[in-house]
């Protein structure tokens, strides 16, 4: 069994045991002493079919969250099976985003668009963001309608933070969006913040063609955070495997592959390389463990 949640007792168990839900006392916690993940109003929009597994909810539930159903726990159960260590690559991929937020505010960044955020969890971008700073200000974009309704509820007294369902593979939309352009002012630096969410666009979906658009946007002096499944890790084949059957994407990529995001900016120091060596807050110890291994990510400025 795996010591983080019920997940891993295997697609059985989940699936006769529907109801069940995470031993919170169990799971990790953040930097702050609170779980990674925040129990959520359990509302079911009617856009959101719960018979189908989706992206949000499977990583909510590889995250040990609760706003997740039988078939989202099913494919998590499935990702697991296939790579032991994806709930400790789920909890790497949110410490690099929170380290990524601390850099960008450092370098004076105060708003950011975080395309594909995901379900809220603890320590999500506006929170990090404005604990550094109350004025900064943090667009999400996530096309799995179900985030928005989990972040509304969680977000009905912060001005300073918005949700807009939108696609990733259709950019345009995003950046002529009023909801996003009256919010952030592209005319100034914006963090863009593209964490976990590329793998999820496939190759006939032109990701770097996507990627290239957005920071295109952008101005001087604004940055791209971008995480993404690699080749490297063992076990990558197999678990590109679940995913494209069971949600239709999750391309793991090469080295080259994912550098190639940041093409015309400015890589930060130290490149594109394993989440757990981006700037960590602490010494590392090698060999990198595998959970470690499956997501490479990097930041880049756009001159
Ligand atoms: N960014 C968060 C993080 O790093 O913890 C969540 C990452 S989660 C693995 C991927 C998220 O991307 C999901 O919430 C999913 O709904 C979203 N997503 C996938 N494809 C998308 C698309 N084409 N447009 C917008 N969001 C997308």
């Amino acid at each position: 069994m795996h010591r983080g949640g019920h997940i891993a007792l295997g697609y059985d168990y989940v699936i006769r045991h529907l109801e069940i839900v995470p031993n919170w006392e169990h799971w990790p916690v953040s930097p702050q002493g609170r779980p990674w993940t925040l129990p959520g109003p359990r509302r079911i929009p009617p856009q959101v079919d719960i018979h189908k597994p989706s992206a949000a909810r499977v990583y909510d539930a590889i995250l040990g969250g609760k706003d997740n159903f039988p078939w989202d726990r099913a494919v998590a159960a499935e990702v697991i099976a296939a790579f032991p260590q994806a709930a400790t690559s789920a909890m790497l991929n949110r410490q690099v985003l929170e380290r990524a937020v601390r850099y960008l505010h450092d370098q004076g960044i105060d708003q950011f668009l975080d395309l594909g955020s995901g379900l809220p969890t603890a320590r999500n971008t506006h929170e990090i963001a404005q604990e550094l700073n109350p004025r900064a200000r943090v667009a999400y974009v996530d096309n799995d309608p179900i985030v928005l309704t989990h972040a509304r509820a969680q977000l009905v007294d912060d001005a300073a933070t918005t949700v807009v369902t939108a696609d990733v593979r259709y950019p345009d939309t995003i950046l002529n969006s009023p909801a996003i352009t009256a919010f952030l002012d592209f005319s100034r630096p914006i963090g863009l913040v593209l964490n976990g969410v590329v793998h999820h666009l496939n190759d006939d979906e032109d990701p770097h063609g996507v990627v290239t658009k957005l920071t295109s946007a952008l101005a001087s002096g604004s940055y791209l955070q971008l995480t993404h499944f690699s080749t490297a890790a063992p076990a990558a084949a197999a678990l590109e495997r679940v995913l494209m059957r069971s949600i239709g994407s999750g391309r793991m990529r090469s080295a080259g592959e994912i550098t190639a995001f940041f093409d015309g900016l400015e890589l930060v120091d130290p490149g594109v390389v394993f989440l757990p060596e981006w700037r960590p807050d602490r010494p590392l110890a090698y060999p990198l463990e595998i959970g470690g291994q499956l997501l490479l990510g990097g930041m880049a400025r756009r001159p």
